[in-house]
């Protein structure tokens, strides 16, 4: 592993054979957890690709004449040209390998692989999730000098993380940066020693034997474990959503709703959850607009006739949403009518989607009791149906998921360890 500051760029890299080039900055936690990575992927593929590093702060007028616009990234030359592609933010293992041999012969590949050992590493608790829950859970199990290994398949935060502006976290008068908050969490955990496995492929779980396998070759084991891998909304997948996720559409009412104080809005979605939440966004816009794809509302009769004879409420059924395109301050949603298919654009301040959210139970959803909804269920020291197996926050069955009670969960499941520890 070599460091090289911008006037070695030509020599060292673009005259330099097969190179990885990492972009880092201090004060990064994505740089922090790609670091060990990128050391041991060294140690591995040393032999035919050069590791080098360099400070991108110290070295801005490189970075953005190569457009590096974020820290870490990892750039890939082979001799002198951009290979395979640039790789930023929670940059796992499996992605910088994939670069990494794409880039060299097959037999070289094979030799390397041939060298990679399985290691075990041995925990007292493994939290999986590293969303308000599983964060909460760690500083708690920490704090009892309980030996704790937090892994996240992605950086820590959770859907805070990406959360526009929480507001009702208390303790801060003024509304905060999701990222911020998260930040603060995940630092705070951390700084009081909890060990952080991030930005990980988790290839599989086995709860009744306390093992998590990483990267496929790293296996985790512990007395106990916790699962807080929260939940997904379910997508629409029309174009143009994943890109305004948190910049006018949202998942969530209770957080985003006041946003939109006499404003237009649209509801997509026409179950249970839809029609509640948008009978609750009414307290705050002047209009709203549910858009169904069906004929009529799925939710409960009751709540489907306060919805019908809300006069801030109008409902266009058998539509679906095709493409949400960002107009100045507005969201234009193009919808298709599925019987007739004639398509309009409503142009709206924001667009809350409500199509159901699943819990993030995939990798062990055969082991563990469920409620109907497919969501965990624990008694009320946040144990499951498995012994030594806890779970918390949003992948549990409850009626409210905020973070607060994600938080709430966190501390209750290390409290119940801790006291069982004892
Ligand atoms: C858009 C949006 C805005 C919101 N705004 C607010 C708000 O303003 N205020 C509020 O109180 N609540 C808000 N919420 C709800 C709040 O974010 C959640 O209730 C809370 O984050 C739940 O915390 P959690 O730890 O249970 O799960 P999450 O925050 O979902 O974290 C789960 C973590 O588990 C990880 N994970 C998933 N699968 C695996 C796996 N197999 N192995 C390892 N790790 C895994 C994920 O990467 C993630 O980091 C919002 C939710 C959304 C979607």
């Amino acid at each position: 592993m070599k460091e090289i500051i911008a006037p070695e760029f030509d020599s060292e890299v673009l005259n330099g054979g097969k190179v990885v080039l990492d972009f880092y900055s201090t004060e990064c936690p994505p740089c922090e957890a790609l670091a060990t990575k990128f050391e041991d992927l060294s140690h591995l593929y040393g032999n035919d690709i050069k590791f080098m590093k360099i400070y991108r702060q110290g070295n801005r007028e490189l970075a953005e004449k190569l457009g590096v616009k974020s820290s870490p990234t990892l750039l890939f030359y082979n001799n002198g040209n951009e290979a395979g592609s640039r790789l930023t933010g929670g940059i796992k293992r499996s992605d910088i390998i994939r670069n990494l041999d794409s880039m060299l012969p097959a037999e070289s590949v094979n030799e390397v692989k041939s060298k990679i050992k399985p290691s075990v590493s041995e925990f007292d608790v493994i939290i999986l999730g590293a969303g308000p829950g599983g964060l909460t859970a760690g500083l708690y199990l920490c704090q009892s000098k309980i030996n704790t290994v937090l892994i996240d398949i992605a950086l820590p935060g959770g859907h805070v993380s990406t959360t526009h502006e929480v507001s009702n976290y208390p303790g801060f008068i003024e509304p905060q940066a999701g990222y911020m908050l998260s930040h603060s969490m995940s630092e705070q955990t951390k700084l009081c020693g909890t060990i952080y496995k991030v930005a990980v492929d988790v290839t599989s779980v086995d709860l009744e034997k306390k093992e998590v396998v990483i990267d496929e070759y790293e296996t985790v084991r512990a007395k106990r474990i916790i699962i807080a891998t929260g939940t997904t909304p379910n997508l629409t997948g029309a174009p143009g959503e994943k890109e305004l996720k948190g910049k006018g559409i949202s998942y969530c009412a209770t957080c985003d709703a006041k946003y939109y104080n006499d404003k237009e809005v649209l509801v997509i979605g026409g179950g249970n959850s839809a029609v509640e939440e948008s009978e609750y966004i009414t307290r705050f816009v002047k209009k709203l607009t549910i858009v169904h794809q069906f004929d009529k509302l799925t939710a409960n009769k009751q709540a489907q006739d306060r919805v019908l004879s809300n006069p801030k409420i109008s409902i266009l059924f058998d539509n679906e949403p095709r493409a949400f395109i960002k107009d100045g301050d507005k969201i234009v949603t193009e919808i298709e009518n599925v019987k007739t298919k004639e398509r309009q654009k409503l142009v709206s301040d924001g667009v809350f989607i409500f199509i159901g959210m699943k819990p993030n139970i995939d990798l062990f959803r055969n082991e563990l009791e469920l409620d109907r909804w497919g969501y965990i269920k624990t008694d009320e020291d946040m144990r499951t149906s498995i012994k030594g197996v806890y779970a918390v926050g949003d992948v549990i069955s409850k009626k409210y998921r905020q973070i607060t009670t994600a938080v709430a969960d966190g501390t209750i499941a290390a409290m119940a360890i801790a006291k069982e520890s004892d």
